[in-house]
């Protein structure tokens, strides 16, 4: 059995190229970064002005702090306080519930292709401590009796999980977490700044000498890009079979989960970017449209529109919709097919 995780190597490699393609006409002494783990992954936040410094520094205070509240596999988290609650209700921080209320939203919207209450197969299938294995299905039918996003009840900060179900963030704390580092920098007055939460991008402003940055957007299938997306003030989030998985007996099993079936996704899809106005909803976003398929993702699009997305096939065809700007080099990816409303 053969297991992989190349957010790490994915994370460095796209920092790298934001930041060489953007020093020309200002002091480079003055972009500051900062780059820890934690969330699982590997973090990099650069930004660039007077109070860089001391912002870099508060936000890395509260990206570790909110990874021990979100954590589940740390037992003295509130995830894992929620996941030991038994059926009984539980008093929610300000940050559980912003992100459950806001994920609860997204599982309506998407019909359910976000779940956070997914946590059972997950765990089932040993994603979270790294000791895979495949399911059965008897096993997974089991294990889906105690999922269902709408027999979660959130309201006024007091969550009640019914008895067994247990809760996994993973689809959207990075995005949240996105969006606090945002926050905190625009709080102490930085103009212009890129976090990278392993693979989850969120920018502030411009670079610092007025144009665009430049994200790559990771080629699924090996070096390089499927896209490079030109943006400012945006969230880039990316959701892909290729970031964590295992193989047994020659098959892929990605840790993305179909909420109907138990079983990891298998529909064709290798990658979906999701470029929109916040990074939990884009986090959320990226997964679910991931979970439904090519069609189901260019149909959410023309009902929704109010975000841009890439998607990458496993058959090597990338498809953006109109309002993507930046090249799609694409070198061994087949020409870029647009989404048009
Ligand atoms: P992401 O990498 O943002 O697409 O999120 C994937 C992570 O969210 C997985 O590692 C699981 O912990 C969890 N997850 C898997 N499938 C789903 C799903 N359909 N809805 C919500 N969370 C999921
Ligand atoms: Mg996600």
């Amino acid at each position: 059995m053969k297991s992989k995780n190349k957010t790490k190597f994915l994370s460095v490699f796209l920092t790298a190229l934001m930041l060489l393609t953007g020093c020309k006409s200002y002091n480079e002494a003055d972009i500051k970064t900062s780059e820890f783990f934690a969330m699982d992954t590997y973090i990099s936040i650069s930004a660039y002005g007077e109070n860089a410094e001391n912002a870099l520094d508060n936000c890395r205070k509260e990206i570790k702090s909110l990874d021990s509240q979100l954590s589940v596999t740390n037992s003295d988290s509130e995830v894992c306080r929620i996941n030991s609650s038994k059926g009984e209700t539980v008093s929610l921080s300000n940050d559980a519930d912003r992100i459950i209320t806001a994920a609860l939203e997204l599982s309506e919207k998407t019909n359910g292709a976000l779940d956070i209450s997914l946590y059972p197969v997950v765990s089932g299938m040993c994603f979270t401590f790294g000791e895979y294995q495949s399911p059965s299905e008897k096993a997974l039918n089991d294990l889906l009796k105690n999922t269902g996003y709408e027999k979660i009840s959130c309201k006024d900060g007091i969550l009640t999980l019914p008895k067994d179900f247990k809760i996994d963030l993973g689809a959207v704390a990075k995005g949240y977490g996105s969006d606090r580092a945002i926050q905190i920098l625009k709080e102490k007055g930085v103009t212009s700044a890129l976090v990278n939460l392993g693979g989850n991008i969120a920018l502030l402003g411009s670079k610092p000498d007025g144009s665009d940055w430049s994200v790559g957007v990771q080629n699924p299938f090996g070096e390089g890009y499927a896209c490079i997306v030109k943006s400012r003030d945006k969230y880039i989030v990316t959701s892909g079979n290729y970031q964590r998985y295992f193989e047994e007996n020659g098959k892929r099993y990605c840790h993305i989960i179909d909420p109907k079936t138990g079983y990891p996704v298998d529909n064709g899809l290798a990658s979906v970017t999701v470029i929109g106005d916040g990074g939990l909803i884009c986090d959320g976003l990226s997964t679910a449209l991931f979970v439904m398929g090519e069609q189901g993702a260019v149909d959410f699009w023309k009902e929704q529109g109010d975000f841009e997305m890439i998607i990458v096939t496993e058959d090597k065809r990338v498809l953006a919709t109109e309002g993507i700007f930046g090249d799609c080099p694409a070198a061994e990816l087949g020409e870029v097919v647009k989404i048009e409303k």
